[in-house]
């Protein structure tokens, strides 16, 4: 048992102790949050950049198709741009800046309809030609120096529903010298980048993630930052399952939308919640763990006690079964020898003598039937031999055999046994043995009142073979224990008796083999009823129905 403890239960309580602060303490410090927020952070990072990329290479597309500042005659710049805006209807206006000639702005035709964006354009253009004469030398110089072809600025423009973001490319010519002041520029139509840039970006790469890590759905949102960290109330797009709410972690972009935060969370849950159901998850899995460990621990305790009782009863057996062997044996050896010596003068002693060595010899053989036919059960050896027979004639022969003894020994002795009774098909030594098993435990265990009754008789489709006492009887608890090979009462009369706790054992085991059952009924200090309960053949359930005292009776 101290080795069950020390080896098993204390190492599992620790485990379940340190298991339990880990958790503890990752709940504490929300260690699995933190880890969510750093993955958000690289999501973020990685998407900003796949943003900046995809803005990268549509504005290479344009620069591809912008006339050459030095080789194009100033009628085909102007058709040249126009040619690009009618190719990309995402851009706004394109320009072309060039120190050494007029500033050239090209609007999308379709706006310069409207005159909201018209005069939109107008403003842009003005600005932006205002603005690059003075700094476009300075900027072309820089862009070479950095050997940053392209360089975007984010910026808001009016518009008739409010403020709305968009972003202009410049880029200068590789073809052209460095101190050479000319640029090209694209400024995005604020719509396309609201209505498909971004929540078409957006989608691929929550859906990427998905695909390449599972876990629960992303979604994502950007928006204009406003002072705040937060969106605001102002969206400028998000991926389609954001819904609402605010995001989980935000990152402000830097490089090409400028001006611009990117924003992720879950769709359907926070990280709150999943770090919660995570340690709630990990609690409940701990506490079932907890409950088959100590399930397991009782169960193991258990049969460890079990086999611990079946030690000690096997070696209260051992004990057991040498002293009954050696009381008879020595009783014989007694006998016979006082009679050799012919010592004995009358008959009647003479008798005496020899009826001791007999029945001496007769629980000798009864024991070391018991002994054997247990061996063979155990060792799946046991074989009956099943005969049609008269019941009441075997019950009647076995008890004829006992009555001096039940007599000699004070007993008031009732026998009655039902003489209509069907032949059956049973191993006659096995039932004999059965009976002698029950009226010797009868016998054995009984104190002050000395009553023994036997009876046999039919109650529907079964046979009823009752041995009754008036002895000690036995406790509730251990009705079902008795008949346990080698099992036998804490009772002081029990401890004093002799015997080898098989008796009621090989009863059981002979009830079974005649698919029959044996019963206990007891009360300590009233008696016992023991049954041996046998199946008629072919008989159905309540056709006859027989008191014992109803029917004939010998
Ligand atoms: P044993 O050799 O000890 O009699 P059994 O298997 O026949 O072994 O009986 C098991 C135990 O059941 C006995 O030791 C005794 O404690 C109890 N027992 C059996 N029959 C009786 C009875 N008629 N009255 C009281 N106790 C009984």
């Amino acid at each position: 048992m101290l080795t069950l403890e020390l080896a098993v239960m204390l190492p599992a309580a620790a485990l379940v102790y340190v298991n339990y602060h880990h958790l503890k303490s990752i709940e504490r410090d929300k260690v699995l949050e933190a880890a969510i927020h750093r993955d958000f952070q690289q999501m973020l990072a990685i998407s900003e950049k796949k943003i900046n990329q995809r803005a990268y290479a549509i504005t290479k597309e344009v620069i591809a198709q912008f006339p050459c500042p030095d080789t194009d005659s100033e009628a085909d710049k102007e058709k040249k741009l126009g040619l690009i805006l009618a190719a990309n209807p995402w851009l706004s206006h394109v320009f072309l800046y060039d120190d050494q000639r007029r500033f050239v702005f090209h609007s999308q035709p379709q706006q310069l309809r409207d005159p909201e964006l018209r005069e939109e354009g107008a403003r842009q253009a003005k600005m932006y030609g205002g603005w690059l004469g003075l700094e476009g030398k300075g900027m072309v110089k820089k862009m070479h120096e950095e050997n940053r072809p392209i360089s975007c600025y984010g910026h808001e423009v009016d518009r008739a529903g409010g403020k709305t973001y968009t972003a202009t490319a410049f880029f200068c010519f590789p073809q052209l010298p460095e101190h050479r002041g000319a640029m090209g520029g694209a400024i995005f139509n604020p719509d396309y980048l609201k209505q498909s840039f971004f929540p078409e970006l957006l989608e691929e790469l929550v859906s990427q993630k998905l695909n390449d890590e599972g876990g629960n759905r992303l979604a994502m949102i950007v928006y204009p930052i406003e002072g705040g960290s937060g969106p605001g109330n102002r969206t400028l797009a998000t991926s389609a399952g954001w819904k609402e709410g605010k995001p989980e972690v935000s990152r402000n972009l830097s490089e090409v939308f400028s001006g611009l935060a990117l924003g992720i969370k879950y769709q359907d849950t926070t990280v709150e919640a999943l770090g919660q159901s995570w340690v709630q998850g990990s609690y409940l899995i701990l506490g079932v763990l907890t409950v088959l460990l100590v399930g397991g621990l009782m169960l193991t305790y258990r049969s460890v006690n079990k086999e611990m009782a079946l030690a000690r009863l096997k070696s209260d057996f051992v004990s057991n079964v040498s002293h009954e062997l050696r009381t008879p044996l020595s009783l014989i050896r007694l006998y016979a020898e006082t009679l050799e010596l012919g010592r004995i003068r009358t008959q009647e002693k003479a008798e005496e003598y020899y009826r001791i060595i007999r029945k001496e010899s007769e629980r000798l053989t009864a024991l070391i039937n018991n002994i054997l036919d247990f061996s063979r059960i155990e060792a799946g050896r046991k074989e009956y031999d099943f005969r049609e027979t008269d019941l009441a004639e075997l019950v009647r022969n076995t008890l004829d055999a006992y009555r001096y003894q039940i007599e000699q020994q004070g007993f008031t002795f009732e026998q009655r046994i039902d003489s209509n009774l069907p032949a059956m098909r049973v191993d006659r030594e096995a039932i004999a043995r059965s009976l002698v098993n029950l009226v010797n435990n009868a016998l054995k265990y009984s104190a002050d009142e000395k009553f023994l009754c036997v009876r046999l008789y039919r109650v529907d489709d079964k046979l009823r073979l009752e041995v009754v006492d008036r002895g000690i009887g036995i406790a509730r608890g251990e009705h079902s224990k008795i008949f346990e090979k080698f099992y036998r009462t804490g009772d002081p009369l029990v401890h004093n008796t002799r015997g080898s706790g098989l008796g009621l054992s090989l009863v059981r085991h002979i009830a079974h083999a005649h698919g029959g059952e044996v019963e206990v009924e007891s009360t300590p200090g009233k008696g016992s009823k023991f049954t041996l309960l046998l199946p008629l053949p072919g008989a159905s359930p309540g056709l006859a129905s027989a008191a014992p005292s109803e029917v004939a009776m010998s």
